[in-house]
């Protein structure tokens, strides 16, 4: 049983208190976690702020090789990290693996990006260029279906771009975090990363302190806006990478053998537990059927199981809130549609939900217009693309989207017509570091990845000189 410290002004310290860390598989807790008090995350922004001066201050060049340490220290405990986010959050080993090394691979990647400064005149009157400052303590606010992802998705860009963080996971999913905090401790200046971990309780002191100058939050959209109400008397930076509830538009023309596997994959990876994963599929009436079938054929064959196990490709929903919450939505599925195949695993104490394919079910469903963030699916039958668009777009949400068709053209032309940060073609969840992701209406405000990301991290300074 693992037995994680904070890391706070470069030492590990013990929790004022405890909190028992429940492993989804088992629905039995298998950890402690540290609890943080209030008192420690003030020490927590404390280190951050007395570290922020000399962090910034140093040439780029250190801060990518710390980048470059901390992938090294990833890279070289890759197994029990692996290990300990399967334990924690469900998903299967591999899936974990992927994450560990996406982890690393993101230190890397953010440590060969640049911060120059832009020259934007230079005349006879004036000389006037661009910088890109610092911001100062950013709290990074994690939720519990990709930890790490998390990490690697705002910590880098932060240091990189000269601010010092403080990390908070969510209360269900501490230990990852926190033990990547523990193996870092020797390779960061005391203060330039403090990893802490609460019951859920603590987000808002970070929200509203006055010393943190930025959020970057991942997580719902309800929680999304308590961050911003709580950030706006201090006017903090935000980014906030929301809900959302992505549709799949599948044409007439395109091929159910080919897109099934495809979107059944968008759908139900991470359990369904993810931001981006195709949420509500319209299918366009002339192969309803045939696609329905064959998303239900995987969805059967699909292996549901502990995560540690070593041929499971789809573990627990990740805690037990969000297992009622997938329960409900089913059973909502049940009374305004069919239900084709999967449900509750109902002889395990884990948070087990198979596959779950929901047809003959319309907009206006709570399983339709809400977010499930979990492993069911509803499918939807259209038969006009305009009125579908119009359906598709009614949504709060705009974080992702796709069309799906043989012919490209007509679907990227549809594509542009979406309201949302993302549309994919023929493809669904294709993330890349080196291409900014951010969510349109009540999926969010800004983006992370590339430079687009970095910059988010920085203040425009324009130096304005007279001659
Ligand atoms: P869920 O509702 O699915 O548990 P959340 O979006 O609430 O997910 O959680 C995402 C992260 O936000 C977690 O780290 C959680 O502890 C944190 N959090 C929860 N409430 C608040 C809040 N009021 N202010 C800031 N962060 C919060």
């Amino acid at each position: 049983m693992p037995n994680v410290r904070f890391l706070i002004d470069g030492t590990l310290v013990d929790g004022e208190s405890n909190m028992p860390v429940v492993n989804p598989a088992t629905g039995a807790p298998f950890a402690t976690a540290p609890r943080a008090s209030p008192a420690q995350v003030e020490r927590a922004v404390a280190a951050a702020v007395q570290a922020h001066p000399d962090w910034s201050g140093r040439p780029l060049a250190e801060r990518r090789a710390v980048l470059l340490r901390i992938a090294d220290i990833i890279d070289a405990n890759r197994d029990e990290l692996t290990r300990l986010l399967t334990m924690e959050q469900g998903k299967p080993l591999a899936e974990a693996g992927f994450e560990v090394m996406i982890c690393a691979m993101m230190c890397r990647i953010v440590a060969g990006l640049d911060l120059p400064g832009v020259l934007l005149e230079d005349n006879d009157n004036r000389r006037v260029d661009a910088y890109r400052r610092s911001l100062g303590v950013v709290a990074v606010i994690t939720p519990w279906n990709v930890p790490l992802a998390m990490f690697a998705n705002k910590v880098p860009a932060a240091l990189l771009a000269g601010n010092t963080v403080v990390l908070k996971p969510a209360g269900t999913t501490p230990l990852s975090s926190l033990r990547l905090g523990e193996l870092i401790v020797d390779a960061v200046p005391p203060g330039v990363v403090n990893v802490i971990a609460d019951a859920n309780d603590l987000g808002d002191l970070l929200t509203a302190h006055p010393n943190i100058r930025k959020i970057s939050f991942t997580g719902s959209t309800a929680t999304g806006r308590r961050v911003m109400a709580s950030a706006a008397p201090t006017l903090k930076r935000l980014t906030l990478e929301l809900g959302g509830n992505d549709a799949g538009i599948v044409l007439d023309d395109a091929s159910p053998a080919t897109v099934a596997p495809l979107i059944f994959q968008s759908a139900f990876a991470n359990s369904g537990q993810i931001c981006a994963a195709v949420k509500r599929l319209y299918v366009h009436e002339s192969i309803y059927d045939d696609l329905v079938t064959r998303l239900t054929e995987l969805a059967s064959a699909a292996i549901v199981g502990d995560g540690l196990a070593a041929d499971t490709q789809f573990g627990p929903v990740q805690n037990k809130a969000q297992f009622e919450r997938v329960k409900a939505l089913i059973e909502d599925g049940r009374a305004h549609g069919t239900v084709l195949t999967g449900g509750v695993v109902s002889d395990s104490a884990g948070y087990f939900i198979r596959p779950t394919i929901v047809r003959d079910i319309t907009d206006g469903t709570r399983l339709v217009d809400e977010e499930q963030f979990g492993p069911v699916l509803p499918v939807i039958k259209f038969s006009d693309v305009q009125d579908v668009i119009r359906r598709v777009n009614s949504s709060a949400y705009g974080l992702g989207g796709s069309v799906w068709s043989s012919d490209r053209l007509r679907a990227a032309e549809i594509a542009r017509q979406l309201e949302c940060g993302t549309v994919w073609v023929n493809k669904h969840l294709d993330l890349d570091p080196h291409i900014p992701f951010g969510g349109a209406k009540s999926s969010g405000i800004g983006v992370e990845f590339a430079e687009e990301g970095l910059h988010e991290f920085t203040q425009l300074q324009i130096i304005n000189v007279a001659k």
